[in-house]
């Protein structure tokens, strides 16, 4: 088998471009301000109507685009069903607008409906006590976690309002999108429970944000969660994937459309594995989640303290399950590791 991937395309379509991609499934490319500074949106043909899977950021950008499909190549038809992957705000950002102006219904696994009203909270109310302790309890001075909060303030895209009302899906679910009947497929380590869409008649699947084509999806550990290990959970889901057929045509939300799956799932678990060499060979004696965030990910840590701690949180937690770290907790509640 060849290493590499074979892309369906070699350039992308133009941003809010309407690109037939297989019979009865089109796709969007939308833009972002920040990296990767795109998402991938799909559009399903009902017949009298259509399914969307994910739908972008709520930004002035997407929603021109939108505006223009909806009242050019695509207003004969009404959108009937939003599908989405995760609760992040790329996929999930219009979604509320879409359900106030077009009474269509939304399908979201229970989790991710739930994570995306918390990180509506956290918008609404601003970065809380419970944050500035985390960042202390993992190595951060006040200084720099009175910084890194200051940052936290400026990020404007926490989260959008949520759907009020949703209709679940869960891993296993056989759902009906466009002419094609799809499993839904859930999945951990990027999001609490990541849905991704398998046809299997057509070996189509819709794989959201956990198998990206170009990029590594982010496996953090959210500060909710300081013990949590998703990148178990991530590496898992890696495995579990495994077991799709390998000429599976592969629509990421990230880069681009293409076959080469488990070649794919290799590559992400060699640059997992990679990564947590790399922890463990700054780690010479005690340490903290700050410290290795500054060592691996310190391009991140101010521009997004969230991303570059979780991460950095998640490896060294990683680290801990498999005994090649302790994890110390000292009175205070200071987390530190160390050599095993
Ligand atoms: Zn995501
Ligand atoms: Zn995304």
């Amino acid at each position: 088998m060849s290493d590499d991937l074979k892309f369906t395309v070699q350039r992308p379509p133009a941003y809010g471009e309407l690109t037939d991609m297989l019979p009865g499934l089109f796709w969007v490319r939308l833009p972002m301000p920040t990296a990767p500074n795109h998402v991938n949106c799909w559009l399903l043909d009902n017949g009298p109507g259509w399914t969307m899977v994910d739908c972008g950021l709520n930004t002035d950008d997407s929603f021109e685009m939108w505006d223009k499909l909806w009242r050019g190549l695509l207003r004969s038809r009404p959108l009937q069903s939003l599908a989405l992957t995760h609760a992040h705000a790329d996929h999930s950002g219009l979604a509320a607008f879409f359900v106030k102006e077009m009474k269509c219904s939304v399908r979201m696994p229970l989790a991710e409906w739930l994570s995306g009203w918390k990180m509506w909270h956290e918008r609404e109310e601003g970065p809380d006590e419970q944050f500035a302790s985390f960042l202390k309890r993992n190595g951060a001075s006040g200084d720099d976690a009175a910084r890194i909060m200051q940052a936290q303030r400026q990020s404007k895209f926490l989260g959008s309002r949520p759907p009020r009302e949703f209709i679940r899906i869960r891993d296993g679910d056989v759902v009906a999108m466009g002419k094609r009947e799809w499993r839904v497929i859930t999945a951990g380590g990027h999001s609490a429970e990541h849905a991704l869409f398998f046809c299997e008649s057509d070996r189509i699947l819709i794989a959201g944000d956990q198998i990206l084509s170009h990029m590594t999806p982010s496996v953090i550990a959210p500060p909710a969660q300081p013990e949590a290990n998703p990148m178990k959970d991530y590496l898992d889901s890696l495995t579990l994937l495994e077991a799709l057929p390998a000429d599976t045509l592969v629509l990421p939300s990230h880069g681009l459309p293409f076959h080469g799956l488990h070649v794919r799932l290799a590559q992400l678990r060699e640059h997992h594995q990679a990564r947590l060499d790399d922890v463990m060979s700054v780690v010479s004696g005690r340490t903290n989640a700050f410290l290795i965030a500054q060592e691996i990910f310190p391009r991140v840590l101010y521009a997004n303290p969230r991303q570059a701690f979780g991460e950095a949180l998640a490896h060294l937690n990683m680290l801990a399950s498999t005994e090649r770290l302790r994890r110390d907790v000292d009175g205070d509640g200071a987390i530190a590791f160390a050599p095993a």
